[in-house]
C-alpha cells in the first residue's frame, strides 16, 4: 500500500507562505534580468554552485553567463578566462575545465542542445543526480523529478516522513510518498527552509511554521 504524508497540503501551504520573503538561489530562479535562463545556463550555474555559497554562485554565474550563455560562446573562451570570471567559486579551476568539456560535448554529441534525457545528463563529467534533476526541473521544466541536496535529505528525515541514509535513497523514498503535484516545488522550498529555519545545527523550531507537524527526529538541540 502506498504511504502518504499526513497534512501535506497544509505543510506546503505554510512553507510557501513563510518562505516567499526569501530570494531563491539562481539555479532555481525561473526568470531574471541578470541572465537569460535556459537549460544550458541552469546546468552551468548548478555546476558553479557545488560547494559554493549562493551569493558567490550568483555573482560568478552573472559574470560568466551574461555574455557567454551558449556552448558555442563558452567553447571559444580560454580556460584561464573562465577561471577568472568564476573565481572565487569552490574548485574554480576544475569547474572551468568541466565547463569547457561539457560545452564541447553538447556541441559535438547533442547538436548544441542540453539533452532532455536524465540518463544522458548523468554521462557528463561532473554531473551527478542532483545537478541532472535540477536541469530537468528548472532548465527543461519537466515533471517527474525531485532534486535532492543536503537540506532536502535532512529535513524529511527530521519531520519523520522517511528514514534514509543518503540523497538517492531520499529521492526514491519521496517519490513513493510525496504527491506528484509537489515534486516541482519541493527542492526550492526545502533548500530555502534548510538555509533559513530548519538549519543543520540547532534549527529554529520555536519559529518554525510546521513545528506542529514535525517529529523532530534526531534533533538534539534547537532554538
Ligand atoms: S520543528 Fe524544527 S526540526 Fe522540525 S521542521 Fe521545524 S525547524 Fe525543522
Amino acid at each position: 500500500m502506498t504511504q502518504s504524508i499526513e497534512n501535506i497540503d497544509e505543510i506546503f501551504r505554510l512553507l510557501k507562505r513563510e518562505l516567499e520573503q526569501y530570494r531563491l538561489p539562481i539555479v532555481s530562479r525561473g526568470e531574471g534580468k541578470e541572465i537569460i535562463h535556459t537549460p544550458f545556463t541552469t546546468l552551468i550555474s548548478c555546476i558553479l554552485s557545488l560547494r559554493t555559497k549562493d551569493e558567490v554562485t550568483e555573482l560568478a554565474s552573472i559574470r560568466l553567463l551574461k555574455r557567454y550563455n551558449t556552448p558555442e560562446k563558452l567553447i571559444r573562451l580560454p580556460e584561464e578566462k573562465i577561471q577568472s570570471l568564476i573565481y572565487p567559486v569552490g574548485f574554480y579551476k576544475t569547474k572551468a575545465k568541466r565547463i569547457k568539456e561539457i560545452s564541447k560535448t553538447i556541441i559535438d554529441d547533442y547538436s548544441g542542445e542540453v539533452p532532455k534525457n536524465f540518463e544522458e545528463l548523468l554521462k557528463f563529467k561532473g554531473v551527478g543526480r542532483k545537478t541532472a534533476n535540477i536541469v530537468m526541473v528548472y532548465g527543461h521544466k519537466k515533471q517527474g523529478f525531485i532534486p535532492i541536496d543536503v537540506h532536502c535529505h535532512r529535513i524529511p528525515n527530521r519531520l519523520g516522513w522517511i528514514k534514509t541514509k543518503n540523497p538517492e535513497q531520499t529521492e526514491n523514498a519521496l517519490k513513493k510518498i510525496l504527491p506528484e503535484k509537489y515534486w516541482g516545488d519541493f527542492n526550492h522550498l526545502f533548500v530555502l527552509f534548510g538555509k533559513t529555519i530548519c538549519v543543520p545545527v540547532s534549527p529554529f523550531c520555536s519559529r518554525c511554521p510546521i513545528q506542529h507537524y514535525c517529529k523532530q527526529i534526531a534533533v538534539t538541540k534547537n532554538r
